[in-house]
């Protein structure tokens, strides 16, 4: 990443104030912004394949490492990710993070039920009404 794309990403994080760590029950998640996971960069990270073209985030399990886009996914602009959308981003990068740290695992593949999870999860709210 170029000294200019760091800084911008930089000026990202600061703006829509996103969380450098998640606490889950058993241990702490990283997450890190760049500004696109690209295929080439998620095998990279990873050592796997088959990733699409582009994603909006993935995890590294064995080092607890989350990554997060923060622009879209065209290369030839700039185009930052709406707030929403970085944010659906990072809950479902964690509730894949959950269910690979429990006995889950292999649930952490049923993309549906993590995109279902997170969006609940993150819309969840407890009401007071007695
Ligand atoms: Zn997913």
């Amino acid at each position: 990443m170029g000294r200019n794309m760091e800084e911008k990403v930089k000026s990202i994080i600061k703006e829509l104030n996103l969380p450098d760590q998640v606490q889950l029950l058993t241990c702490v998640y990283r997450i890190h912004y760049v500004p696109r996971v690209t295929r080439e960069f998620a095998e990279q990270v990873t050592g796997y394949k088959n990733y699409p073209e582009y994603c909006f985030g993935i995890v590294h399990r064995e080092r607890m490492d989350l990554y997060i886009s923060v622009f879209d996914s065209h290369l030839s602009d700039e185009k930052v990710l709406p707030a929403s959308i970085i944010f659906d981003t990072i809950y479902h990068e964690v509730i894949h993070s959950i269910l690979l740290e429990g006995q889950w695992i292999s649930q952490s593949d049923n993309e549906p039920l993590v995109e279902w999870l997170g969006k609940n999860v993150r819309k969840m709210t407890f009401n007071y009404v007695r």
